[in-house]
């Protein structure tokens, strides 16, 4: 017997519509370059991305098309992800920290028709022009007065001049929820980086579950400053979910420092931010140095890898932050966890409650995991058995871009590549990537532990742990540290912090001071990259 309510689709469209009809008003602050600011409202944004999606469809650009967009988090970006996708084409947010050799694949093998993107990039946009012949259109993020030059570009155009008058007739269409709506590419740490794409149903069902109390809590009360990308899943779907509850939204542009981001959070009245460990390290860095505060700013959603524990403690401990670790990945829209106590978590004291919320946390509802052994058997929920980490759910990946159906799924779940474990009561911690567990002996030894033993010295900056080739237990930790500025610290020191906090077998065999670790687009650490660099350090 069917149901008999009324079946609307989940578009993406109707959350700016909702925001635009119920908080029209709302800010959205969007900082750009050499100071400058622009202020405008959901109503504004809403008109703009109409405008938007009618000269897209006067090209015409059809549905499933795909649309790329290389551009920080700024209002012109805001209104593509709504306009784009409202058509019915495909959002293709690219990262501009990628190399130019990875951009090129990606564009090729999205079949990406057109590139928006910002005038600061056009030297990398001019060599992309040469290598896909794909894009037919290009469109700088500016009026006409901020132009780049470019004659090699075909049909390039300054964003706003590319804009259609309103057409006060026209409708948002109405398509099936299913369609595509943004495609995204993992950083491909391993291989080439394969495309995932999110559709409006994923999208808009990741929103409701995100802003949920026991999820990132977002209200019309919040002040929202998404400090991860629009480039990287989607900013974690807040451009959504800001929408969804009508918060006021700052978007960052490329101002990224730690005092960009305070001044930010002051000046707006921030309440709610998130991004990844080494955001914060910074903002955190530049509070410090200048004895200052986080203001307005209540909660913050720390994740893309494993919050340093020391960071978490500083921020809320010293600053009265919320700190929420959460957990996700590009496959997964991204968020499939998130660390906020329950009612049974009440009478922890204060050490079980640091330890608690150091875990990635609870599955939201729509999310499912497990872990299982070598073999796929399913292992106990005790905190301690570490697996590898599989998920399942409404937005979580089915198959890769290009990929036949079904081709990501074993046996109905997506295999994270994490090894992880799950508490009685549902609580995943992660206690590394496959690929960066230390195998010493035939025995797992947790990298991320390691590391963030090392960070709660105060003199270390960032910390990575990697095993590399040893000739007696096949791999053995190493550790490298970057310090802060100015100070000095001795190996000693640092092995010292172990003693009594992990087994003897898995202190690292050797520290190596560095400079600086290499980060990737997203700002994790590369691991591979140091394992091959120092591969031998221990014995040639
Ligand atoms: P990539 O890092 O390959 O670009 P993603 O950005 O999708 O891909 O990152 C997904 C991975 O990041 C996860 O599989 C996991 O290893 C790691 N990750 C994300 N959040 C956390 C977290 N809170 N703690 C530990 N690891 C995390």
């Amino acid at each position: 017997l069917p149901g008999q309510m009324m079946r609307r689709p989940l578009l993406i469209t109707s959350l700016l519509r909702h925001a635009q009809r119920y908080f029209g008003q709302r800010e959205i602050v969007s900082y750009g370059e050499h100071g400058k600011v622009h202020r405008y409202t959901y109503a504004d944004c809403h008109l703009r991305a109409r405008r938007l999606a009618q000269t897209l469809e006067s090209y015409p650009v059809r549905m499933g098309e795909r649309v790329a967009t290389l551009a920080w988090n700024s209002f012109r970006h805001l209104e593509l992800y709504y306009g784009v996708a409202g058509i019915g084409a495909v959002l293709h947010t690219l990262n501009p920290r990628l190399h130019l050799e990875q951009l090129i694949y990606i564009i090729n093998d999205a079949g990406s028709t057109m590139l928006y993107f910002e005038p600061a990039f056009i030297e990398q946009v001019s060599e992309i022009a040469q290598h896909c012949p794909g894009i037919v259109r290009y469109i700088a993020l500016c009026d006409d007065e901020d132009l780049p030059v470019a004659a090699q570009l075909p049909q390039l155009q300054s964003y706003e001049a590319h804009l259609c008058s309103d057409d006060a007739r026209w409708n948002w269409p109405i398509f099936d929820e299913d369609a595509a709506s943004g495609l995204c590419y993992t950083s491909g740490t391993t291989g080439n980086p394969k495309g995932v794409l999110y559709s409006h149903r994923s999208t808009v069902l990741h929103a409701y579950a995100q802003v949920a109390p026991d999820a990132f809590n977002l209200s019309a009360s919040d002040c929202i400053l998404p400090v991860v990308p629009m480039f990287h899943v989607n900013a974690w779907g807040l451009p959504y979910s800001a929408a969804l509850v009508g918060a006021k939204l700052v978007l960052p542009g490329a101002l990224l420092s730690g005092s960009a981001l305070h001044a930010m959070c002051h000046h707006e009245q921030v309440t709610f931010s998130a991004g990844v460990p080494t955001i914060w390290l910074s903002v955190l860095n530049f509070v410090r140095q200048h004895g200052s505060q986080f203001q307005s700013l209540r909660r913050i959603v720390i994740g893309g890898t494993a919050c340093p524990p020391a960071l978490m403690d500083s921020l809320r401990d010293e600053y009265g932050l919320q700190v929420i670790h959460a957990f996700g990945m590009t496959e997964l829209s991204p968020l499939a966890t998130v660390c906020t106590p329950q009612a049974q978590h009440q009478l922890l004291d204060r050490t079980e409650l640091r330890s608690l919320l150091q875990k990635q946390g609870h599955v939201l509802y729509g999310i499912d995991v497990r872990i299982i052994d070598d073999a796929g058997h399913e292992l106990a929920w005790d905190g301690t058995t570490p697996g590898h980490l599989q998920v399942r759910g409404q937005w979580v990946i089915d198959s890769y871009f290009g990929h036949s159906a079904g081709s990501a799924v074993d046996q109905g779940w997506f295999t994270t590549g994490d090894v992880a474990n799950i508490s009685a009561d549902g609580y995943v911690q992660i206690t590394d990537r496959s690929k960066d567990l230390i195998k010493s002996g035939g025995e797992w030894i947790s990298s991320i532990d390691l590391e963030n033993i090392a960070m709660s010295h105060p003199a270390v900056h960032l910390a990575a742990c990697v095993g590399v080739f040893h000739d007696k237990w096949e791999e053995r930790p190493l550790l490298l540290i970057a310090c802060k500025p100015d100070v000095a610290l001795q190996a000693e020191e640092v092995l010292a912090l172990y003693q009594g906090q992990v087994a003897k077998w898995w202190i690292p065999d050797a520290v190596v001071f560095v400079d600086k670790l290499p980060l990737g687009p997203t700002g994790k650490i590369l691991k591979h990259r140091i394992r091959a660099e120092y591969r031998h350090h221990l014995c040639p």
